[in-house]
């Protein structure tokens, strides 16, 4: 298996490119901005982009998604949750990024224990509400793409509407720290860290005994 980190656009989302040493299938998870950037990757790889899917749908993940889906045809997933805040800007932002490059409606949607995947490539679907409603994060063979829920010693933002801080770490409490030590977290943002690091020091989550 093949993965690639690809931070991308001023907020620094990291763009995961997954794919299928043998049948160069490839799956790009939030395509958050800088297009060609991903493409190019996606052709140096020399990987056939079959799949996009979205941990949530914030539009720092979403903002190259149009264009890599125009240029891959690959299908598009998301959880149902989140399909309301496609091709939502946050007031806050609006000033900065102008309109987007509208999004189309998911090829089709995914849930809790969904396996997603192409031909060589297999990822489970685990729904983390906190961050977003339907925020998920994707659990592959060691490791997992933990979206904005999970960061290296850190956790996502509650503050947004919608966003829900109990939710939050109880997801992260309830279906990322049962993995084993040397899962590997590859996060939305940021650097990698592994979920026994997390469970022990991450200063948000803290230990049951605390909740
Ligand atoms: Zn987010
Ligand atoms: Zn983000």
């Amino acid at each position: 298996m093949l993965l690639k980190m690809l931070p991308v656009g001023p907020l620094g989302v990291n763009c995961y490119i997954v794919a299928s040493e043998e049948t160069k299938k490839a799956i790009v998870v939030d395509p958050g901005d800088e297009a060609e950037s991903i493409l190019r990757t996606i052709k140096e790889m020399g990987v056939q982009v079959d799949l996009i899917v979205l941990t949530h749908a914030h539009f720092d993940h979403t903002m190259a998604l149009a264009r890599i889906k125009e240029a891959t045809g690959a299908r598009f997933a998301v959880h149902p949750l989140e399909i309301p805040k496609l091709n939502e800007m946050p007031g806050e932002f609006a000033n900065w990024f102008g309109p987007l490059d509208p999004i189309p409606p998911p090829d089709f949607t995914v849930e809790d224990g969904d396996k997603v995947g192409v031909d060589g490539v297999e990822l489970t679907v685990v729904h983390t509400p906190g961050h977003t409603a339907g925020g998920i994060c994707l659990l592959g063979d060691g490791f997992v793409l933990s979206g904005d829920t999970l960061f290296m010693l850190s956790v996502g933002r509650a503050d947004f509407p919608g966003s829900d801080w109990d939710r939050l770490l109880e997801s992260i409490r309830t279906r990322l720290f049962v993995l084993p030590d040397e899962t590997v977290v590859y996060p939305g943002h940021g650097g990698k860290s592994k979920i026994g690091v997390e469970r022990v020091h991450n200063p948000f989550v803290g230990s049951e005994a605390d909740f």
